[in-house]
């Protein structure tokens, strides 16, 4: 696999209720495990892991995890082992396409607790070493700290990507927006931004934390003052994975218009966000870029919840038809 892989195109859409120009970087189209945001950090921790020489993959994830998907995926490719530890408490039970996909690539399942998370990875890197293997987790120490220049170089490299369309096209962004949860994205979109120039501001819509904990978290990965971080947590709607009718339709919108998938966990909720944000604030037309960060597995198990509403709408229906 190259760089080939990860390149992804930039297009632009035409939202009728808004002078500004929205062009949408497709990470969903990457030519690997259905692309997205973790594909390309799973790849800068794959390289990482090989780096330290390491031969047996640790990775952290709930079952509805993009990462562990294109982790597990990378291991099934390469041949090294994969673990996966998940917390208990955010298990689902009938599983997801993405927890799915990740058992079907042969990956190990462990579970802990979400409170003491520290204590699964260690209990878990012991057993592997017992097994004589060198296994890499990929946030690094028990505490998830360590590996943040691995996962800040993935946004960092796409950040360059950014700076060579608006050359080739001779426009500039006046903003990027995304969906902004672990904060490995938008740090590593801000490293890049530091790194390479460029004046755009970089807005992290977030899918589920306040702003103090979100702007401390992508400070780490960026190597910046959090005071710098732009991001905005009023769009959260409830929490991580909620989500209301605002975004159901843009969803649908999104989808009929433009044929482009977007989930109510991530980039649903924070292309919905991004257009509220932009709304409330009135300003001069501006050339805005929304990063789609990919889990088009999440827009499918979206697909079957709503499926499932509807049945059961019509089965209610047909109650009350043959009740009479
Ligand atoms: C994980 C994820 C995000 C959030 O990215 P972070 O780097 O964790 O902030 C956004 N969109 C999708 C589809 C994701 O899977």
């Amino acid at each position: 696999m190259n760089d080939v892989m990860f390149k992804t195109p930039v297009q632009e859409i035409r939202l009728s209720d808004t002078a500004d120009r929205m062009f949408i970087k497709r990470d969903d189209l990457m030519g690997f495990s259905f692309g997205g945001n973790k594909v390309r950090i799973a790849w800068e921790f794959f390289q990482d892991m090989k780096e330290k020489g390491c031969d047996c993959l640790v990775a952290y994830g709930s079952s509805r995890s993009n990462m562990c998907r294109a982790l597990s995926n990378l291991c099934s490719r390469y041949g090294i082992p994969c673990y996966v530890l998940t917390p208990r408490e955010d298990l689902v039970e009938e599983g997801t396409f993405n927890s799915w996909m990740v058992k079907w690539f042969g990956a190990h399942i462990r579970f802990c607790h979400k409170s003491n998370v520290a204590e699964g990875v260690d209990k878990l890197m012991a057993e592997l070493k017992s097994k004589g293997y060198r296994p890499y987790y990929i946030f690094g120490d028990r505490y998830g700290k360590g590996n943040e220049k691995a996962a800040a170089r993935a946004y960092c490299q796409a950040y360059r990507e950014l700076l060579e369309y608006e050359e080739d096209h001779e426009l500039h962004f006046d903003r990027i927006f995304l969906a902004s949860g672990t904060g490995m994205t938008q740090g590593g979109l801000m490293a890049g931004q530091r790194q390479y120039g460029g004046h755009a501001r970089i807005t992290g819509i977030s899918v589920a934390r306040p702003s103090c904990r979100g702007k401390s978290e992508v400070a780490r990965f960026a190597e910046v003052d959090p005071e710098d971080v732009d991001f905005e947590d009023g769009y959260v709607c409830g929490g991580y994975g909620l989500y209301d009718g605002d975004i159901e339709s843009v969803i649908r919108m999104m989808m009929e218009r433009f044929g482009i998938p977007l989930d109510p966990t991530y980039t649903g909720k924070a292309f919905s966000g991004m257009l509220k944000y932009l709304k409330a604030r009135p300003h001069e037309p501006e050339n805005i870029l929304f990063i789609h960060t990919g889990g088009t597995p999440l827009y499918f198990d979206y697909l079957n919840a709503v499926w499932d509403r509807k049945q059961a709408a019509k089965e209610i229906t047909n109650n009350r038809c043959t009740g009479q």
